[in-house]
C-alpha cells in the first residue's frame, strides 16, 4: 500500500517508521471503511502526474489532510503526530512547552 496523505506520502506503508506504522493503525480513521468520498481525490482521476492542475490538486489534499489531522487533534502543532487525547506529541520541543 502507497500512502496517499501525510509526512510519508508517495512511501510504501511497509517502509515507513515502525512508530509511524503503529500510530497510523491506532486511528479509527484510518482502519474505518472509505466510505465518504472526497470530490478533490476524485479530481485525480486520469491524473498523469505531471500536470501543474494534478500537483495542485495533490497539494490541495496534502493541506486539506494535514488541517484534518490538526483539527481531529492527530497532529501536533509542531507537525508531529501525537495522540488525541495529549495537549502536546511526545517531542523534546513541546514537552517543554509552557
Ligand atoms: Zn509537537
Amino acid at each position: 500500500m502507497t500512502l496517499r496523505f501525510g509526512k510519508f506520502k508517495g512511501q510504501k506503508f511497509n517502509n515507513t517508521p515502525k512508530w509511524y506504522q503503529e500510530w497510523l493503525l491506532k486511528q479509527d480513521w484510518f482502519n474505518a471503511p472509505k466510505t465518504k468520498a472526497k470530490p478533490l481525490h476524485n479530481q485525480l482521476n486520469g491524473w498523469d502526474g505531471y500536470s501543474s492542475r494534478g500537483q495542485a490538486i495533490y497539494d490541495a489534499i496534502f493541506q486539506q489532510e494535514q488541517n484534518e489531522m490538526i483539527v481531529l487533534g492527530l497532529e501536533c502543532k509542531c507537525g508531529l503526530p501525537k495522540f488525541k487525547e495529549d495537549e502536546y506529541c511526545s517531542g523534546d520541543y513541546c514537552s517543554i512547552e509552557g
